[in-house]
């Protein structure tokens, strides 16, 4: 259960939060506790304490809907008042036919609904001040870093995808809105801003770009201008916060960034789903900016940037799929050298095109396939990651540990190649005794595996 520190204010009303699905979710869910907050609720950290539990679900694949109603299930046994929203809100009928005993169910993105839900099943106690004590945004994430969410829905019909019916047509939050938010977050110690949203790249199409004024500048809704504002922001120390891109479609447009990541304003890091490479597939799959050269353009990139760092996933077994699209997926993979890989297997979703494609991949050739997939990404990966041994790299610091016996502190971090919960990790050894979340260290890289590296400050390097 995901929880942030309860209030003492007596009669109180507590809820609880169990947060599901991906960041973009969980940006839903601090944006709710955060207007419940100010409607006067403390945060309840177990079930027992809260009187009502809200559950945001995800509802993409078959298996994450699962998991979901698992959750509402858990809440309901555990505590009995539950109400659902997020992406499986929109299937409120499965729901209820799961579990009768929900109080209210609505949907991904209607934050109104959610909160009028919470009001009506455990109405706020009327404190005297409560509602003049101006708060901080609740952040369900550690103060460091901060998903920053800049649009929602999607403008595009992927034939394995079905969020454009969940979260609607693309709408792009205003740019000067957009600052604000990371002005503010980076003003409260946030030194990684994660961009995201469903289509980065399309960032301020459905507004024509429209501009707004910041700080006596027009600036546009578009990628490269928000990139550009973004890491011109200062966080205490005076430093530009890590500023990452994540589900960026690789569009003509985003050649753009790449120089702004040579000025040092952007993380040199991209998060593109390419899902597959093989252009008959992607064509079935009805990918945006399915277009050739984008090996071309990746060397162009990396002359510019050298260091940039590569992440996407691909999707294997989708309809269709020959064993030489596949072979030609693994080809591009050898030729792309891409720093970072999720792998899927293709596993239909309901309501999805795809699932009345022709040509379905059997599972065992589906798995086959995900294993000579992995197996070529992870040698990627170990050759990447050995040849970054000995180089100096910036870590930021995500956790410390307690001293061992020798009194020495180990602490865990990422480098700028590294996004927080999808990518490697950088375990530092003997970091000194006044380190802590947040801090960025220059280190040493001694040792590598397939996904992370190990190293040590360069103040205590030996
Ligand atoms: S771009 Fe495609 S996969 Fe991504 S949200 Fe839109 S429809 Fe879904």
């Amino acid at each position: 259960m995901t929880t942030t520190s309860p209030s003492s204010i007596p009669d109180q009303k507590k809820v609880g939060m169990v947060s599901l699905g991906c960041p973009k979710a969980l940006v839903d869910s601090e944006r709710i506790l955060t207007r419940l907050r100010a409607d006067g609720y403390a945060m309840s950290p177990d079930y027992a304490g809260a009187d009502v539990v809200l559950v945001n679900t995800c509802g993409f694949l078959d298996s994450a809907k699962e998991e979901s109603l698992q959750a509402i299930g858990e809440a309901i046994a555990e505590n009995g008042r539950v109400i659902v929203t997020g992406c499986m809100g929109e299937e409120a009928d499965a729901i209820r036919a799961a579990h009768p005993q929900v109080l209210a169910v609505t949907g991904a993105h209607q934050y109104e609904q959610v909160v009028d839900a919470v009001h009506t099943f455990a109405p706020p106690s009327q404190g005297p001040f409560v509602d003049l004590i101006p708060q901080p945004d609740v952040k369900l994430t550690p103060r460091h870093y901060s998903y920053l969410k800049i649009s929602e829905g999607c403008n595009h019909s992927c034939a394995f995808c079905i969020i454009p019916d969940l979260r609607g047509k693309l709408a792009s939050r205003r740019v000067d809105a957009v600052l604000r938010e990371a002005e503010k977050l980076v003003a409260a110690g946030t030194k990684e801003l994660l961009v995201i949203s469903q289509d980065t790249s399309a960032y301020g199409v459905d507004t024509r770009h429209e501009a707004r004024d910041w700080k006596g500048r027009e600036v546009r809704a578009h990628m490269t201008d928000l990139a550009r504002e973004l890491g011109g922001l200062r966080t205490a120390d005076g430093a530009p916060p890590w500023v990452r891109l994540h589900y960026v479609y690789p569009y003509p447009h985003v050649d753009q960034v790449i120089p702004l990541m040579a000025e040092g304003l952007l993380t040199p890091y991209l998060d593109i789903p390419f899902q597959h490479a093989a252009p008959s597939v992607l064509k079935r799959m009805k990918r945006p900016a399915n277009e050739a050269k984008v090996l071309e353009r990746l060397k162009n990139w990396r002359e510019i940037r050298p260091d940039i760092a590569i992440r996407s996933s691909f999707v294997v077994g989708f309809p269709g799929e020959t064993e030489d699209d596949f072979r030609y997926l693994l080809d591009w993979l050898e030729e792309a050298q891409l720093d970072r890989v999720g792998g899927f297997r293709f596993e239909p979703v309901e309501g999805a095109q795809a699932n009345a494609l022709p040509d379905q991949v059997p599972e065992a050739i589906k798995e086959e396939r995900y294993a000579r997939l992995m197996e070529v990404t992870e040698r990627i990966s170990t050759a990447k990651l050995q040849a970054k041994i000995g180089r100096n790299l910036k870590v930021i610091i995500d956790e410390v540990g307690a001293p061992d016996e020798d009194g020495d502190i180990g602490a865990t971090g990422r480098s700028q190649a590294d996004a927080p919960e999808i990518d490697g990790q950088v375990f530092l050894r003997d970091v000194g005794p006044d380190v802590a979340p947040g801090d960025i260290l220059d280190a040493t890289i001694e040792d590598a595996d397939a996904h992370d590296l190990f190293g040590v400050p360069n103040s205590a390097a030996r």
